[in-house]
């Protein structure tokens, strides 16, 4: 019994789910691309996939904030994951955040036809909620690595993303000015100042 699970472990065709989460700017698509890097060198196929709804850069690569890119495939539905992978490639999925539901059953069925499944995406939105399909991601996830950026304010670690321009959609398309990594302490701080201001404002409209 206890062979067979070490065997099971040595077997390199055993399949995985390895999670990379993170705020924005923490290098989740950096990490993804070491990962896929490392693969290829080991002579392992490698494909990867993004939603399409990630139109910043270049359609048709994972581009990270760096410009350290690899040639995606953008698809618009993550079922469709399950046909393009070639049998036996180490899969990257990026941004998973903006994929459908579906993304979740995608997954467990790669690993179990034996892929490694490699997924980064951001773990929370800009109020802090569980960003799309990204908490059941981790549930189901062999492997998962919350990575920090640097938070702007105090230099320590930052968990958040804090949207710095008004709206209240969740899913807008991040770039520097849009969005700032923060730390707790430094989120609530922002945030309390901002509601401060609301309030102010809406007692001078009661006015
Ligand atoms: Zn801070």
């Amino acid at each position: 019994m206890i062979y067979s699970m070490f065997e099971n472990e040595n077997n390199s065709s055993r399949g995985s789910i390895e999670v990379i989460c993170g705020s924005m700017f923490s290098g989740k698509t950096e990490e993804l691309l070491r990962r896929l890097k490392r693969a290829k060198i080991a002579n392992q196929p490698v494909m990867i996939f993004k939603p399409s709804v990630d139109t910043r850069y270049d359609k048709e690569q994972v581009v990270s904030h760096d410009k350290n890119a690899i040639a995606s495939t953008p698809l618009s539905q993550a079922r469709d994951i399950l046909d393009l992978s070639k049998k036996g490639c180490v899969v990257g999925i990026d941004e998973a955040q903006f994929f459908d539901n579906a993304i979740i059953e995608v997954a467990q069925i790669l690993a179990d036809r034996g892929h490694r499944v490699i997924i980064a995406g951001l773990d929370m939105d800009f109020k802090r909620q569980p960003f799309g399909p990204m908490a059941e991601l981790c549930a189901i996830a062999d492997s998962v690595h919350k990575i920090h950026a640097i938070c702007m304010d105090c230099g320590r670690l930052a968990n958040y993303s804090y949207r710095l321009v008004e709206g209240d959609k969740q899913v807008m398309l991040g770039e520097k000015q849009e969005y700032s990594p923060l730390c707790r302490s430094c989120y609530l701080e922002h945030k309390g100042r901002n509601n401060s201001i609301i309030t102010k404002n809406n007692n001078n409209d009661d006015l």
